[in-house]
């Protein structure tokens, strides 16, 4: 039986330095059911450390973590990743810590990285330059989600600055990605003409939320039978009843 899944399948915690510190795993989940969020990917910038707390924390609800991260390729362009579990997330985790540009996180610029528990107390201040690109090209990042069982989506396509579009001028040729993103700024209609030489790909709005009013601003609906990668890269396919229904 297919079902109705409302997804914001962007959202930022506190581990990401940008992301407000209010964004606990546990307020998010919170957030998310008073949303009416059936599905939510947790992507920080980089990292997944947040990913366990989450997963943990919606147990229990009819909230559906998904294990995301936002990756930063070496274009500068930002692809979200998602999986059905950490473990996946966490062995991303580990290729994109490898492949980092050096540095330290400047807490007084770029903002704390926390890591929390399910208590919402504070674990760990990640100090990785996890605002910072990777060096993983946008080909290689792609096939790496992919080997890993992740989908592979175009971050907020309609912003200027660190999406594909805005730092390429197009989606090159033969990127595998499985859906593109719009940002809350956009709505499917302009997109969909804005954008219309991309019409083979499925396209999503997400909230890309950092504080947590923003989340569910924007949102997908999927019909699914459960909220797994599996049924929701089949939506993407028009595959056996799974589509995007808004
Ligand atoms: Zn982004
Ligand atoms: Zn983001």
């Amino acid at each position: 039986m297919l079902k109705e899944f409302k997804a914001d399948l962007h959202i930022h915690t506190c581990l990401s330095p940008c992301g407000d510190l209010k964004m606990s795993p546990k307020a998010i989940v919170e957030e998310a059911e008073k949303k009416g969020l059936d599905i939510i990917g947790v992507c920080d910038h980089n990292s997944a450390e947040n990913i366990k707390v989450a997963i943990k924390v919606a147990s229990g609800t009819k909230v559906n973590i998904l294990a995301g991260m936002e990756v930063t390729s070496a274009e500068e362009a930002h692809l979200v990743a998602l999986f059905d579990g950490p473990e996946q997330a966490l062995e991303l985790q580990d290729i994109v810590y490898a492949n980092l540009l050096p540095g330290e996180n400047d807490e007084s610029i770029f903002g704390y990285q926390v890591v929390v528990n399910e208590l919402d107390e504070v674990e760990d201040l990640n100090k990785r330059l996890l605002i910072g690109a990777t060096t993983l090209t946008l080909d290689k990042s792609v096939e790496i989600i992919h080997s890993l069982g992740g989908l592979a989506i175009a971050s907020h396509i309609d912003k200027e600055s660190f999406s594909i579009i805005g730092q390429l001028g197009v989606i090159p040729e033969g990127l595998e990605l499985d859906a593109l993103e719009i940002s809350p700024h956009m709505n499917r209609e302009e997109a969909k003409t804005k954008f219309s030489q991309y019409s083979d790909y499925p396209l999503i709005s997400s909230s890309d939320a950092h504080f947590l009013e923003d989340i569910g601003k924007k949102s997908t609906v999927f019909l699914l039978k459960e909220a797994k990668i599996g049924e929701i890269r089949k939506a993407f396919g028009n595959v056996e009843g799974r589509r995007i229904l808004s």
